[in-house]
């Protein structure tokens, strides 16, 4: 007879919510199990190497880690701020927006004073726009209670939510340049013109004005810091664990299944996996008709093409800033470009150099795409525990796009035109295998503000034992699903002991 194996807690996916959940309870004296389908933890924490060359999948830059910020104290209560190992990014220019032909670069200052500074520098005419965009933005942020490390669940300003992006930055000024400015790092949430609502740029841009880091040698330093945590509080973080069903007893979960039959019992289970999926695990009439056809027809935010570029040695200066650029001022239109006109934006990160070197050893080109462009093959399957050729179709597919995308890159940045000595390529398909969506899409579900109840999405399910957490609760990115992950478990927990918490292990810094 197979042994059962059995936990407080089972925990499906070890993305970033996952391990985040994971350490918050195995520190709280449960015992957990986090169960991975890939040979790699941490989802889109996920690294690669290439000819020597480490690339980040998901994580280029995180934010809110100076002293006593959002993150840093989420952090610190884990026990991981003096073991990562990071990178301020340039005070004067973290992100640096490039408008089409226009040669001046626009930068993001760090800290509000500065952030305000560089702008007007630029727009010397828009002190009133400038400052009303930043007392907007921290003032929808003081919103929300979690982000800032508050007991409350009630929401002030509920206007915030059916509030358009685009149209605050409409109303907020008529220079164009200084609107595709502010809006010009919308890579880092796949905004949509018709959907994204202000709090998601607000959340988002905030904590990057705040402070703005590299995670040196790639971001999955924290999913071996966090799987560390929980196997020394006697907890498992499994790999290649395919789960594929959870069986209910009394209308509670008391197992989940992987594809190989392995079952694994908890007292409480939660799914790091994209709540559509979460679904699809039971067919318990506990989810509704109903909530099943919300949850399965939401709409997912844009997927993303990526060219992973391996320098020639000692040819690239590293600059600590993004690069995001834009064809022209119209940057809103992202979800739905014409493939005639692909690509109208691209955001350039650039790796850290080696200890002791000035250049930069690879480059990381991004850029939206939509599914449909690779529909055609979505019958194949590419990971490397699975790994199978998509076709020769594909191959040249992906070739197009990538020096279609380098062609334009090179117009800014005709250094880079000879300093390449190879580069990879992933695509919306490439998304969909490591991650497992449907599509492939780089933050979850588009929060919408037409309608912002149907795409809100709560911890809490139907099974009273089943909860769920990821970039689909709350927010997506390191801090979004970080701030998700302690209100996953402050289901499990409480919100004022966790907040209380968070607080006596920061207790030292006021
Ligand atoms: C291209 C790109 C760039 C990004 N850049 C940044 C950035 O610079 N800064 C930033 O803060 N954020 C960035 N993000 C966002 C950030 O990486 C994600 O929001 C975050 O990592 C998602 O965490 P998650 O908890 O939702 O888990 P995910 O990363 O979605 O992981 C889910 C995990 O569940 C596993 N899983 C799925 N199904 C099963 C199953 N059946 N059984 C077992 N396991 C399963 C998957 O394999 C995966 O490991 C980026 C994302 C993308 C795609």
């Amino acid at each position: 007879m197979q042994q059962q194996k059995e936990y407080d807690t089972v925990i499906i996916g070890s993305g970033l919510g996952g391990l985040v959940c994971g350490a918050i309870l195995s520190k709280e004296g449960q015992r957990v199990c986090v169960l991975e389908k890939n040979e790699q933890i941490g989802g889109n924490l996920q690294t690669f190497k290439r000819d020597g060359v480490t690339f980040d999948t998901g994580v280029h830059y995180i934010s809110g880690l100076d002293k006593g910020q959002n993150l840093y104290q989420f952090f610190n209560y884990l026990g991981l701020m003096d073991r990562l190992e990071l990178l301020k990014m340039d005070e004067d220019g973290f992100d640096v927006i490039l408008l089409g032909d226009d040669a001046t670069e626009y930068p993001y200052g760090m800290g509000y004073d500065n952030f305000k500074q560089k702008l007007l520098t630029c727009f010397p005419h828009e002190q009133m726009a400038i400052d009303t965009y930043c007392s907007d933005i921290q003032r929808i942020c003081n919103n929300f209670p979690m982000y800032n490390i508050k007991e409350g669940n009630e929401y002030e300003d509920k206007t915030v939510f059916t509030t358009s992006a685009a149209a605050y930055f409409d109303a907020l000024t008529n220079n164009e340049k200084l609107r595709a400015v502010l809006a010009g790092t919308h890579l880092l949430y796949g905004g949509n013109r018709n959907k994204t609502p202000l709090h998601v740029h607000a959340l988002v841009v905030n904590s990057y004005i705040e402070s703005s880091w590299r995670c040196v040698k790639g971001g999955d330093q924290l999913a071996k810091l966090l799987a560390k945590s929980i196997r020394e509080a006697g907890g498992d973080v499994l790999r290649k664990k395919n789960v594929t069903h959870i069986e209910l007893e009394n209308d509670k979960a008391v197992y989940v299944e992987t594809d190989t039959g392995e079952r694994f019992y908890g007292t409480q289970f939660i799914s790091n996996m994209h709540p559509a999926q979460t679904l699809d695990l039971t067919d318990t009439p506990l989810f509704r008709k109903a909530y099943r056809s919300r949850i399965q027809g939401i709409e997912n935010t844009v997927s993303a093409f990526i060219v992973n570029i391996v320098l020639k040695p000692d040819t690239v200066l590293f600059h600590n800033r993004n690069y995001y650029y834009h064809c022209n001022t119209d940057v809103w239109n992202t979800v739905n470009y014409h493939p005639e006109e692909w690509p109208h934006h691209y955001a350039l990160f650039e790796n850290v150099p080696e200890k002791g070197s000035a250049y930069t050893n690879g480059i990381i080109l991004m850029t939206y795409m939509r599914f449909d462009e690779v529909a055609q093959w979505k019958d194949t399957m590419n990971t490397t525990l699975d790994e199978q050729s998509r076709g020769e179709d594909y191959e040249h597919f992906k070739q197009e796009k990538a020096e279609k995308l380098l062609a334009l890159v090179y117009k800014r940045f005709p250094e880079l035109e000879g300093a390449i000595q190879r580069y990879y390529i992933s695509t919306p398909l490439s998304y969909r295998d490591y991650i497992g969506t449907a599509d492939g899409n780089m933050y979850g579900i588009a929060k919408d503000f037409n309608d912002p109840l149907q795409t809100t999405i709560s911890p809490v399910t139907k099974i009273p034992n089943l909860f769920l957490t990821g970039a689909n609760i709350v927010l997506h990115g390191v801090l979004g699903v970080t701030v998700g992950a302690f209100i996953t478990t402050s289901c499990l927990l409480g919100k004022e002991y966790l907040v209380n918490k968070i607080r006596k292990a920061n207790e030292t810094l006021s």
